[in-house]
């Protein structure tokens, strides 16, 4: 049996005088006079352990295979650092190298990489500086956002991934199939006769990947009160874009007896709480995102831990970019869906802070947002950051049956496809509301990396799926 060591991140909090073991991979060797300096680290934490061999004690045969990237097991004795950057070092008196790693081939390099070429080596990048940080940052967002929902009683709900009810509405699907795509089933006969038979499919119909958990997450809503999900969303659109992912992770949750303004508090808080949270358990590697990635990133998020939002509703906003006078690469004027630029220039020029954008027109918005008693604005509210732009989308839902009728009509959807949609207007009703939060979106935010990509452990995007 193979006897645990400590976590790095345990045994740099260990005094000095004791004994420890250390597992890890060889991040740097430096050799001197008679000793040997190896900074090794496990991915507990961002600090490295400086290990010290002294060159009498250890074989040249035995150090031979302590290079970078080779893995490691140390044992010895904790001794105060003498050098600046660390507190304490182990004195190694037992050496045992499981995996050797070719110093000539070894991808990564001490040299800063660019994350283009990071990204080509997705099985190696994990052990760099950026990327441990980046995913233990991923960690502790995932566990403060379950924790933010579960301290205030909501529901955790898991929404299917596969569906088969293309009513989401919200992007272009990923279709998932068992036909043979080399000989598929055509109708013989009939209206359609000649089109493809996905009564013979695996459900019986086209089935696809969920673009959004919310229709589902309403229904649980509409039993359990407060209830979120967290799960992966799938979107076949071909945007090739620094904040778009075909696989993405999204947070939804969904209130019963809540409107727009219940809905806005929500989505505040959990940001001021769930940033403040990462803050607090991963202030190393936000240290270092500070340092090398974004020199803006902790006042930025401080920022919105303490300040509040700005409101505008979707008029107001369009005043403000109308009037801007700048020369937009998506003119505005009322009726239009506001771009990244726009809405970078809200949070960024006008407000220097998140800013809601509430009360869109219907027509850019989808069916199931609740209708303004103006006859032309929804119920929608959109949170928009300064770099991201959208980082959360969110609505009141539309709760009286005959104006999601209506809405359904007006946008030439299928009624008898929403049936239970319906259903949940006809039996106990109420108003609800809620918000999708792009995961990645608020990962970009919270470490100011530049692409979506890097914030992700496995990217998937056009073109591109790779290990
Ligand atoms: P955008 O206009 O930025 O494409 P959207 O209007 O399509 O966003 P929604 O359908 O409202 O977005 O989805 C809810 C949230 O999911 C968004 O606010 C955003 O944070 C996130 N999101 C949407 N599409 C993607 C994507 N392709 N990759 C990563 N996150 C996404
Ligand atoms: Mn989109």
């Amino acid at each position: 049996m193979i006897e645990k060591g400590g976590y790095i991140s345990d045994i740099l909090q260990q005094e000095p005088g004791g004994r420890a073991v250390a597992h890890g991979w060889v991040k740097t060797r430096r050799d001197s006079k008679g000793v040997r300096f190896v900074q090794i680290n496990d991915g507990s934490c961002f600090a490295d352990l400086q290990v010290v061999l002294d060159a009498d004690a250890f074989s040249e045969e035995a150090l031979h295979h302590v290079t970078t990237g080779a893995s490691v097991r140390v044992e010895g004795s904790l001794v105060e650092s003498p050098g600046g950057g660390q507190r304490v070092e182990l004195h190694a008196s037992d050496l045992h190298v499981y995996g050797p790693s070719d110093p000539a081939s070894y991808p990564l390099q001490k040299k800063g990489h660019t994350m283009e070429f990071l990204r080509e080596i997705g099985h190696l990048r994990s052990r760099s500086n950026t990327f441990g940080a980046v995913f233990r940052v991923r960690n502790a967002l995932a566990r403060a956002i379950h924790s933010f929902f579960q301290r205030q009683g909501f529901l955790y709900v898991h929404t299917p991934i596969l569906t088969a009810s293309d009513c989401e509405g919200a992007g272009a699907m990923f279709g998932v199939t068992t036909l043979d795509l080399q000989n598929l089933p055509r109708k013989p006969e009939g209206p359609k006769a000649g089109s493809i038979d996905y009564g013979q499919d695996f459900f019986g119909k086209p089935a696809f990947l969920t673009v959004s958990g919310q229709l589902n997450a309403e229904i649980f809503a509409l039993a359990f009160t407060n209830v979120y999900t967290f799960g992966p969303t799938f979107r076949a659109e071909n945007s090739n874009t620094p904040r778009h992912l075909a696989e993405f992770w999204m947070i939804e949750p969904e209130m019963a007896f809540c409107d727009l303004q219940g809905d806005m508090q929500l989505a505040e808080k959990f940001l001021r709480e769930v940033i403040a949270e990462v803050m607090e358990t991963c202030a190393e590697d936000l240290e270092f995102f500070q340092k090398r990635i974004d020199s803006t990133v902790l006042a930025t998020l401080e920022n919105v831990v303490q300040s509040s939002f700005e409101h505008v509703t979707y008029t107001e906003a369009v005043a403000l970019l109308e009037k801007s006078g700048n020369n937009w690469e998506f003119p505005v004027h009322w009726g239009s869906d506001l771009q990244s630029e726009h809405e970078r220039y809200l949070t960024e020029q006008v407000f220097k802070k998140p800013v809601i954008v509430t009360d869109y027109p219907k027509e850019i918005k989808a069916f199931y947002m609740r209708a303004n008693d103006d006859g032309r604005t929804v119920r929608a509210m959109d949170v928009l950051a300064p770099r991201i732009g959208e980082i959360i989308g969110g609505s009141q839902r539309e709760e009286r049956y005959d104006v999601l009728c209506q809405r359904i009509a007006e946008n030439h959807l299928e009624e008898s496809a929403y049936w239970w949609y319906l259903d949940l207007r006809r039996y106990g009703s109420v108003p609800h509301a809620g918000f999708g939060l792009g995961f990645e979106r608020l990962m970009l935010y919270l470490t100011g990396m530049k692409n979506i990509r890097d914030v992700i452990p496995f990217p998937r995007t056009p073109g591109s799926a790779d290990f």
